[in-house]
């Protein structure tokens, strides 16, 4: 195996604004997201002319539209490149929009030893000045140079751990946060500068539960809603009155206001829902930044630090594992 060989990257296409397009250069919100091969991507870098690549278009979508037919996709090209001794780590191209979703699922799913690199664009490529181009060579080069594995995402010259973080802002070029964690490093002229250690893995997915993931026809259904001022829990008992035509209802993910509390009106409602139909309730917080805090008078479990949409995911994961 020569040296080229033992540091190939597979860079694998999904869609998003990195690769839309708009009818006039100069629009950067009106264009159509996931246009462009992600191959056209690819030589729109000249950095990347020279590196070993196998690159593969595994889907072409908007990502606000994501879901389990595409995480299944990805898991599969992912589990059988990772495992291929000749690939150093794998890069992602991804819309924007559902971004910190798809990093939560790859990590839970796969937990990789390798690097797996997420990126993006919030302009799309006919842009004036596009930030995909850069984005990606960023992601090469942490995907090159990353000591540890796991799922993280780079954007606007930083990176980040697929658990921390989230789309922050409609707009700017610098959309993505990792809350209290902070970044995990961020890339300077190609070159990674990180901040602290990257998340090793210590245990290992088994094949089994890369099989359950892939072949489930869909995730157990879990269902997300927000706690506000004037609430009266309509909305749960909405949930509970469907009837056997839509996929049974097995975990309702809370929204809540400050640290994690909810409106007593909907309190009740979620009560209801977990004793008396066996609905699994999560708290977690609508707050940007912190956490819920455990304390005694908590009625359900908590988020573990996650926020609401990444709690909805790892309580449907946990599901789909334990059935
Ligand atoms: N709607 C787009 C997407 O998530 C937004 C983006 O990529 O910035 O695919």
């Amino acid at each position: 195996m020569d040296a080229n060989q033992s540091r190939r990257l597979v860079i694998l296409g999904t869609g998003g604004t990195i690769a839309g397009r708009a009818t006039q250069a100069g629009d950067n919100v009106g264009y159509v997201a996931g246009q462009v091969s992600v191959e056209d991507l690819v030589a729109a870098v000249p950095t990347l002319a020279h590196q070993a690549l196998t690159v593969e278009q595994v889907a072409q979508v908007d990502s606000k539209d994501m879901g389990l037919p595409v995480w299944q996709a990805l898991v599969r090209q992912l589990w059988v490149h990772l495992n291929d001794p000749e690939v150093q780590a794998v890069v992602v191209t991804h819309g924007t929009d559902t971004l910190e979703e798809t990093a939560f699922v790859l990590q839970q799913v796969l937990r990789p030893s390798k690097p797996v690199v997420l990126t993006c664009a919030m302009r799309p490529a006919s842009a004036l000045a596009p930030d995909g181009p850069q984005n990606l060579s960023d992601a090469v080069a942490v995907a090159l140079q990353a000591s540890g594995g796991g799922v993280v995402v780079v954007c606007a010259g930083k990176v980040h751990s697929a658990r921390d973080v989230a789309k922050v802002h409609t707009y700017q070029l610098d959309a993505f946060d990792s809350g209290d964690a902070g970044p995990l490093g961020c890339v300077e002229e190609g070159q990674l500068r990180a901040f602290k250690p990257w998340e090793m893995v210590r245990d290992a997915v088994t094949e089994g539960s890369v099989e359950r993931f892939l072949s489930a026809p869909t995730l157990p259904r879990v269902e997300l809603v927000t706690s506000h001022a004037d609430a009266d829990g309509s909305v749960v008992r909405a949930l509970m009155g469907q009837g056997v035509q839509v996929r049974p209802l097995r975990g309702i993910v809370v929204a809540g206001t400050g640290n994690g509390t909810v409106h007593k009106a909907m309190l009740h409602a979620l009560e209801e829902a977990q004793t008396t139909r066996g609905v699994r309730v999560v708290l977690a917080s609508r707050c940007a930044r912190g956490r819920v805090v455990p304390h005694a008078g908590l009625s359900f479990d908590h988020s573990q630090g996650l926020s609401p949409v990444k709690t909805r995911l790892a309580l449907a994961l946990e599901l789909l594992l334990a059935d």
